[in-house]
């Protein structure tokens, strides 16, 4: 899409200012590096004016002046994404938005299970208004103290507790969306069963902000478990990794709320790089796993002992642990959560996030590891990721005693070598981090013609314009 947007001038920015109020928008660049900022290594925007709205009505009425003014309006939330989906461009011609002001629980309704939000909540705020109710909102992830449902939503995010409760679409029953010409979108009605016409709350969750701006939401809540169980575990192989996914589910019905894991060689290097944290295996030759199983019914601690039980005589695991406290289940999770850690420690060439059906996992992550090991042999790699969701997160790290830097060209060449690979296996480019703007190009090569022409067709249908989120997803 050929895109001829206007820059922000005086007259707009006063027209802005009159809608939103003294506090309502921010051309001090003290104040704007902190929203222009990319705190996870990737490229800073480069937005003059943030607009902080206080209410749908505000954005409405920004977006109708965006619209007719044909200026660019991109939306940041917590800013956690890894993609630059929330980045303005550098030259200043775009508008950055942030919903932060609009961050009201607009309702918790216990009959229901659900909680209406606005798309400015911080994700651990909402969990914690949950918590308050004796109520669980289950989406987890490691930005939860930054990142913002809308974020949340536009980015259809993952995490930890995807194999249990699904991601951020399955559990958002409503949405309120201001469409790119200014008109409100309000389905907060919270139905679980709505059959009346296009499902089109869906179409907005996941679209990055180029759709739209998501102003609030109905969230399903959940009772909390009576009793958690975390293990950690070695496998044999990722294969029997996977069998072992589905003993514990048989066992336990359904209940392994999360299924992480992470490769031994990315292990090692967390040693080295971590060596404070305690790792409960000497050695571990075959994947290691990290588990829980969440039940309302005081038996995860039995059936987590019998199912490893069973796993190991059955030859599926070499050791296993079982955290005795809240202390030993942390420094489980320590470990899991030291491995982006590890890779923001050493630097990487590329990295990626991808999917494949779980059955497709272990050929996948074998040959990755064996094309890697020849194609960079002297970089490490790590390998880790929500195995139960068929998620993993590949890196090309730096070489521990850079002698040089990977060139464009190479590391193009290696992006290339594992997309490639994982369509090849029926997977996804993205899994979880959505396209943004720096994966546009990868998008382009790996998603069918057709594909592609009916997302333009989206695009162009209710954002002719193109103002909201220029650059991003789609060129
Ligand atoms: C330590 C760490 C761990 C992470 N773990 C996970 C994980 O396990 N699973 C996972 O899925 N992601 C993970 N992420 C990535 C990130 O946290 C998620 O993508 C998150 O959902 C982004 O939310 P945000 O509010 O920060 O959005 P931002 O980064 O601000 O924006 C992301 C995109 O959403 C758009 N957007 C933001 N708000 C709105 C809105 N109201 N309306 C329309 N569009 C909007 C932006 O324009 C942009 O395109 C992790 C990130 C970090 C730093």
């Amino acid at each position: 899409m050929t895109l001829r947007l206007n820059g922000p001038d005086d007259a707009l920015t006063v027209r802005l200012g009159d809608i939103l109020g003294k506090d309502g928008v921010i051309s001090d660049p003290v104040l704007l590096d902190r929203y222009n900022a990319d705190p996870y290594g990737g490229t800073a925007g480069g937005a003059r004016i943030l607009l902080r709205p206080r209410n749908t009505q505000d954005v409405a009425a920004v977006i109708r002046i965006c619209a007719s003014e044909r200026v660019g309006l991109v939306v940041r939330g917590g800013g956690t994404g890894f993609l630059g989906g929330a980045r303005a461009h550098g030259d200043g011609s775009e508008l950055l938005m942030s919903l932060e002001r609009m961050n009201a629980i607009r309702d918790i309704d216990l009959d229901n299970c659900t909680i209406t939000v606005e798309a400015g909540c911080v994700l651990s705020d909402i969990q914690a208004a949950a918590e308050v109710q004796n109520r669980l909102f289950p989406l987890s992830l490691g930005a939860e103290a930054s990142c913002q449902i809308g974020g949340n939503l536009a980015t259809n995010a993952g995490g930890f507790q995807v194999l249990r409760y699904g991601n951020a679409r399955d559990l958002c029953l409503g949405i309120e969306v201001v469409l790119p010409d200014g008109r409100i979108l309000a389905s907060l009605s919270g139905l679980r069963k709505d059959n009346s016409g296009y499902d089109l709350r869906n179409l907005f969750i996941g679209s990055e902000g180029t759709l739209g701006v998501i102003t609030a939401a109905v969230l399903k809540l959940y009772p909390r478990p009576s009793s958690i169980v975390c293990a950690m575990t070695v496998a044999c192989t990722l294969e029997a990794a996977t069998r072992l996914l589905a003993l514990l589910q048989e066992r336990s019905d359904s209940n392994v709320s999360c299924f992480e894991f992470i490769s031994s060689g990315t292990l090692a290097l967390v040693g080295e790089v971590f060596p404070g944290i305690h790792q409960p295996f000497e050695h571990s030759f075959g994947p290691v796993v990290l588990l829980e199983i969440w039940s309302s019914r005081n038996d995860a601690m039995d059936i987590a002992v019998q199912g490893l039980d069973e796993a190991l005589e059955a030859g599926l695991i070499t050791d296993a642990v079982i955290a005795s406290s809240e202390a030993q289940r942390r420094s489980l999770w320590r470990i899991r959560e030291a491995a982006p850690d590890m890779i923001g420690r050493l630097g990487w060439v590329v990295a990626h996030d991808v999917s494949v059906p779980i059955s497709r996992i272990g050929a996948l992550v074998d040959e990755l590891e064996r094309g890697l090991a020849l194609r960079a042999p002297y970089n490490p790699f790590a390998v880790y990721g929500h195995l139960g969701d068929g998620n993993l997160h590949v890196s090309v790290l730096r070489p521990v005693r850079a002698t040089a830097e990977a060139t464009d060209q190479e590391a193009a060449d290696l992006s290339e070598f594992i997309l490639s690979l994982v369509t090849s296996k029926g997977g996804s480019i993205s899994a979880e981090h959505g396209i943004g703007e720096d994966k546009v190009s990868y998008l382009q090569r790996h998603k069918s013609q057709g594909e592609l022409d009916l997302m333009r067709g989206l695009k162009q249908l209710l954002d002719p314009t193109g103002i909201m989120n220029p650059r991003k997803v789609l060129p």
